[in-house]
């Protein structure tokens, strides 16, 4: 066994080179250093891993393209973009990650998210490697005459490297099931090819049944499986959720089908507080003001006349539960003594590294089953994969064959990260365990490939 102090040295070494190799990118420091923190122990056990230079060669994408996207507005004025594609490992798959269109899109929030998908991809036992990619257009107030003519421009130039058994994108903040079908009818329209070039499609070509609600389900099956390890259900908890997009949305959905009670959600004007709990009716409400008419959250706190706290977050409601399903660094140290300070039991990240990392260990400090990213959101990107298998198939799975397929992967990541995760004092890391988890199958295949 390696001493604390030994690691602690090789993390710092390994950081510091990873910094000034890269720097100005925080976002990606910081998802490195969280995954380092796990991996560098465990590799100092595994020579083979430490010789062969495995997280090394792993925090250096093997390709990043970044090109220019330019395209007419309703006013016919011209607009330019930049647009990413990083293509961080395909050592057990096709690249496989979503596309971003948000503001603060750049190459460090890519980077981070890319080098999370491949730790992800590989817990779920599919056959994916690790992208990301997106631009720094905002969907946000844009026509969708606008939105159709910058996806296509996207498109026109992303077409040439991607392709079903090279890279496959979907969606992620900002790219929905309308972005996708202008992305997907672009590469249509440019190279003839009708597969599964990307996921997250509509039914009507390709889609497959449950992608919309697979990551927020998906996070809820996981923290059922956490709460169950330390034994409570979560019918009659109190769960707090941020976010009002895809994710939140369906996992709010679940919880409520399950017996738990949702009492909040947000976005970037604020959150809603519902002691009442969201209920079916209320969620349709949501599902329509956020999927249809792109509307504020507040709208909710005049509809159903409850409490709209402006410019804050949820963190401070006591809740059973927290379901952190907005975006990076939402939850601040802060926000994690709050929760502990609460009793909160278990987090679920249904965003990708919702949680900073000092906040993560307040909260595993703290004795809270903390679910990462990589393993609850988990979900989205396994029926992604489904959905590859379908279309190889040609065929279309039910609701019901789709649903208890994702039940079974989301329960079989619980279990590795159990089998890596599992402490001296008899209680479960999940950071440590997803991400060694993840770590293990990506290295054994590089092992096997050679050195490139
Ligand atoms: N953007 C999602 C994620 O963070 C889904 C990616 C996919 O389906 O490829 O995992």
């Amino acid at each position: 066994m390696t001493t604390s102090a030994e690691s602690t040295q090789a993390v710092d070494d390994f950081m510091s080179r990873l910094t000034r190799r890269s720097p100005d990118q925080p976002e990606f420091h910081q998802a490195v250093r969280e995954v380092a923190e796990s991996l560098v122990p465990f590799i100092l056990e595994h020579p083979e891993y430490r010789k062969a230079r495995i997280l090394e060669r792993l925090a250096e994408p093997d390709r990043t393209v970044i090109f220019r996207v330019t395209w007419v507005d309703d006013h016919g004025d011209i607009q330019i973009n930049r647009g990413y594609r990083v293509q961080f490992s395909n050592a057990i798959g096709p690249y496989k990650g979503g596309l971003r269109f948000h503001p603060t899109v750049n190459l460090s929030v890519l980077k981070f998210l890319g080098f999370e998908q491949i730790f992800k991809n590989s817990l779920t036992g599919l056959p994916m490697g690790g992208a990301k990619g997106g631009s720094n257009f905002d969907p946000k107030g844009k026509s969708d005459a606008e939105v159709e003519r910058f996806c296509q421009a996207f498109m026109t130039e992303l077409y040439r490297h991607i392709g079903d058994d090279v890279d496959v994108p979907a969606g992620d903040i900002g790219v929905g099931g309308r972005e996708i079908g202008f992305l997907f009818g672009q590469y249509r329209r440019i190279t003839g090819h009708v597969n599964a070039v990307l996921t997250g499609k509509g039914l009507s070509y390709g889609g497959s049944l449950i992608r919309p609600e697979a990551t927020g389900y998906g996070c809820v099956y996981f923290v059922e499986r956490m709460l169950h390890q330390i034994g409570h259900e979560l019918a009659g908890k109190t769960c707090v959720v941020s976010g009002a997009g895809n994710v939140a949305i369906y996992t709010a959905e679940k919880v409520q089908q399950l017996g738990g009670k949702v009492v909040t959600l947000s976005d970037s004007d604020g959150f809603i507080h519902d002691p009442d709990g969201i209920d079916e009716e209320k969620l349709a409400f949501v599902k329509n003001l956020k999927e249809v008419r792109r509307g504020r959250i507040q709208e909710y706190a005049n509809r159903f006349t409850c409490e709209f706290h402006a410019g804050k977050r949820p963190w401070a409601v006591p809740c059973d539960v927290a379901f952190p399903s907005a975006h990076e660094n939402e939850i601040g140290r802060e926000d994690a003594e709050m929760l502990v300070k609460n009793g909160c039991l278990a987090v679920g990240e249904g965003a990708n590294m919702p949680t900073a990392l000092d906040a993560t260990h307040v909260l595993i400090d703290g004795g809270v089953a903390f679910g990462p990213g990589k393993a609850a959101n988990a979900g989205g990107v396994s029926v992604s994969g489904l959905e590859i298998s379908q279309n190889a198939q040609r065929l279309s799975w039910s609701r019901e064959e789709v649903d208890q397929r994702l039940g079974a992967i989301m329960t079989r990541i619980h279990e590795r990260c159990v089998d890596y995760g599992l402490r001296r004092d008899g209680r479960i890391n999940y950071v440590d365990g997803a991400n060694r988890a993840g770590f293990a199958k990506v290295a054994e295949a590089m092992l096997a490939g050679g050195v490139f």
